[in-house]
């Protein structure tokens, strides 16, 4: 690439989501020139908070645990309050169009299905454990973890079909996808990187504990105004190269411009769409073109009153129903609308995305109706965002790795090519997917750019 102008920046940040922009900071903190590019005309990537009913909602991001120390550390550092997420109530399982309720974590099964799901949550759970954080490619049995599919562990564990099809619905909700599409060694390491099955799938002491009040964009938007004019929209990058001094930058509108080092900080599927030269070691580049994102469209459905808490449900559902596969109550916590948002994931989503609005709103009312009764018909609002379509996401929540991958390129997630680091929640040890490990690989990211800056010493 020739014809670079402008100076040459200590690093260029590619990607304007929580990952990039924590990364940014910290290296601006330290003394460091830095430009953050973002294709997009926000910030916030995978965070978006809207205006909704007479308030404002999250279609991205939106819930962080007590465990996810790095986001709640930030929130409070940028002035964020968190609130719990209503939970109180009896929950609804919808499984073969037979209806339930519910207290507690584990639904009110056959008691022999229930007895075996107990069994493969602990089992899943011990197996966990044993994958390492830093290198799950060196578990104990990697190599027969990672040639089959959640799926295929689900039919040879499980031999009754409620435990068998609550087990595929909390694999949908946690990662967006069929049980088919993911490698079981990633699904343990992910598990074990969320603190376990239980965590990863509750309200209270889990992933979903809390909401950040305003919106999780918020987190964006403020370390974005701490930048200034160090972040810089609609400049998608289409290009890089780099040597042994330099990397150069070409965005998709012919602007140019050179660093010292650049940061990656987006799911890998999407830093397949730059050209890179030299090209990116062979790991790097199946990462890119293999870790396909999960398919979700998140649907907020606004209601005069939350008629579910007086019916003494907590709005919390899940289904091997259509077309969603999970319900939440999603109250604004002002009381400014009362609301519910509803989860279409995996295969479903592919298919309802293509949908007219008036068409998925019709269906998800009359899922609501089914899980929560007549009340839910008398619907005021109704938003949705399909991720899928999304360009500069092109999918959610998070980046997924089929059979075989792990094993084969996961040691390329956080390796550094050259002057090219990479950051994004996919690189992350522990809360991979979530806002928080969005946070751990930008610090972790800004930390090896320091690193070799201060190594090189000045200007080279
Ligand atoms: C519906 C949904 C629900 C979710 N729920 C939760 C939740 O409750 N809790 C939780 O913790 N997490 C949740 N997540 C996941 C969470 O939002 C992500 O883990 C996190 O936001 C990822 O941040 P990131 O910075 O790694 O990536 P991103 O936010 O994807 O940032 C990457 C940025 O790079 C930009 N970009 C892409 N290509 C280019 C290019 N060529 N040039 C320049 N810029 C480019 C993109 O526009 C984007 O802004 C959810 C996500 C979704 C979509």
């Amino acid at each position: 690439m020739s014809g670079t102008a402008g100076e040459p920046w200590d690093a260029v940040v590619v990607g304007a989501g929580l990952s990039g922009l924590v990364a940014a900071r910290c290296l601006r903190r330290c003394g460091r020139s830095v430009r953050v590019l973002e294709a997009r005309s926000r910030v916030g990537g995978r965070t978006l908070t809207v205006p909704f009913a007479g308030g404002v909602a999250d279609l991205g991001g939106q819930w962080v645990g007590p465990t996810q120390k790095r986001v709640l550390g930030l929130a409070a550092e940028l002035g964020v309050a968190t609130y719990p997420q209503h939970h109180q109530g009896r929950k609804v399982l919808e499984l073969d169009g037979r209806r339930r309720t519910y207290r507690g974590f584990l639904p009110r099964l056959p008691i022999f299905s229930l007895l075996e799901l107990a069994l493969a949550l602990r089992r899943l759970d011990r197996r966990a454990k044993a994958v390492p954080l830093d290198t799950p490619w060196t578990a104990p049995d990697a190599a027969r973890l990672d040639r089959q599919t959640f799926g295929d562990w689900l039919r040879r564990n499980l031999r009754r079909r409620p435990s068998r099809e609550l087990l595929a619905a909390a694999c949908r909700a946690i990662f967006a996808c069929e049980p088919e599409d993911l490698s079981l060694l990633y699904f343990l390491h992910y598990a074990h990187a969320g603190d376990g099955l239980e965590c990863l799938a509750s309200i209270p002491a889990g992933a979903q504990e809390s909401r950040l009040r305003g919106g999780a964009q918020q987190l964006c938007q403020r370390l974005a105004e701490e930048l200034g004019d160090a972040v810089w929209l609609e400049a998608a990058v289409a290009a890089i190269d780099q040597d042994e001094a330099r990397v150069r930058l070409r965005l998709a509108d012919g602007r140019r411009l050179a660093a010292r080092c650049a940061i990656l900080a987006l799911a890998p599927a999407l830093a397949a769409g730059i050209a890179i030269e030299p090209p990116l070691p062979p790991p790097r580049r199946e990462l890119e073109t293999g870790m396909a994102m999960g398919s979700v469209v998140k649907c907020l459905v606004a209601y005069d009153e939350p008629f579910w808490r007086r019916a003494g449900l907590s709005g919390e559902a899940v289904t091997n129903g259509r077309p969603a596969s999970i319900v939440f109550d999603a109250c604004a916590p002002d009381g400014a609308y009362a609301a519910l948002v509803a989860f279409v994931l995996g295969d479903e989503a592919r298919a309802f995305g293509r949908l007219p609005e008036a068409a998925r709103r019709e269906a998800i009312v009359a899922q609501l109706v089914r899980l929560f009764g007549p009340p839910a018909a008398a619907a005021t609002a109704y938003l949705d965002r399909d991720w899928r379509a999304e360009r500069w996401s092109g999918g959610c929540y998070v980046g997924l790795m089929p059979p075989g991958l792990l094993r084969r390129a996961g040691d390329a997630l956080r390796a550094p090519c050259g002057r090219l680091h990479f950051a994004g929640t996919e690189s992350a040890r522990r809360w991979v997917g979530y806002l928080d490990g969005a946070i751990e690989a930008g610090e972790r990211a800004a930390h090896e750019v320091l690193e070799r800056l201060a190594e090189e010493g000045g200007l080279v």
